[in-house]
C-alpha cells in the first residue's frame, strides 16, 4: 500500500467556509502539484486494479476530479452523476436530506447495466448523504457497488455508518 499520509501537507484548511464554524479542506492545492496527484490517483488504483471494477462514478462536482482518472488506470468506463437538469437523456433520480432542506442527483438510466461492477468515488466523506444517495441511483439500475472510494474522510462525521455493509476506502483520515 501506498503511504498517502505526506499528502496532507499539501491539501489546505479554510476556516468558516462555506458557512461560520466550518472548516473545508481545499483540494485544489493538492491537485496543482504534479507529484502529489499522480500519487493519490496511483494510490486508488493499486487498491482496486484487478478487482474487475467495469466503471467508476463520480459525483458533481469534485468526483469528476478523481473518477475519469483512477477510470483511465483501471480500463474501466466513467460515470457522471449530477445535479439535477444537467443530464440530457432519461434519468433516475434520488433526494437526500441536508441540514436544511434537500438536494437531488441523478445518472442516465443507461449508464449501468444490470450486474456491472462500479467503483463510486468522491473527493471526501462528510455525513454520508452523498454517497448514500448514489449507492441507490446505482441499485436502482441494477449495478453491483463494489467499492467506494474518497480521498478524505472525516472520522468524527461517522459517515461511514451510513454505508454500512459495503466496502469504503479512504485515503486520509482526519479527526
Ligand atoms: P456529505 O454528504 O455530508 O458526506 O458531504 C460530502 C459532500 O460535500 C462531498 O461531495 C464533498 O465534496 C462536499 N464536502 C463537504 N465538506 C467538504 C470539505 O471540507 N471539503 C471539500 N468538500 C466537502
Amino acid at each position: 500500500e501506498i503511504n498517502c499520509e505526506p499528502l496532507k501537507d499539501l491539501i489546505r484548511t479554510v476556516p468558516d467556509f462555506p458557512k461560520p464554524g466550518i472548516l473545508f479542506y481545499d483540494i485544489t492545492t493538492l491537485l496543482k502539484d504534479p507529484a502529489g496527484f499522480a500519487q493519490l490517483i496511483d494510490a486508488f488504483a493499486a487498491h482496486y486494479i484487478g478487482k474487475g471494477i467495469d466503471l467508476v462514478l463520480g459525483t458533481e462536482a469534485r468526483g469528476f476530479i478523481f473518477a475519469p482518472a483512477i477510470a483511465y488506470r483501471l480500463n474501466a468506463g466513467f460515470v457522471p452523476v449530477r445535479k439535477p437538469k444537467k443530464l440530457p437523456a432519461e434519468t433516475a433520480k434520488v433526494s437526500y436530506d441536508l441540514e436544511y432542506g434537500s438536494d437531488s442527483l441523478e445518472i442516465h438510466l443507461d449508464a449501468v447495466k444490470p450486474g456491472q461492477r462500479v467503483l463510486l468515488v468522491d473527493d471526501l466523506l462528510a455525513t454520508g448523504g452523498t454517497m448514500q444517495a448514489t449507492v441507490q441511483l446505482v441499485e436502482k439500475l441494477g449495478g453491483k457497488v463494489e467499492g467506494i472510494a474518497f480521498a478524505i474522510e472525516l472520522d468524527f462525521l461517522k459517515g461511514r455508518n451510513k454505508l454500512e455493509g459495503y466496502d469504503v476506502y479512504s485515503l486520509l483520515h482526519y479527526n
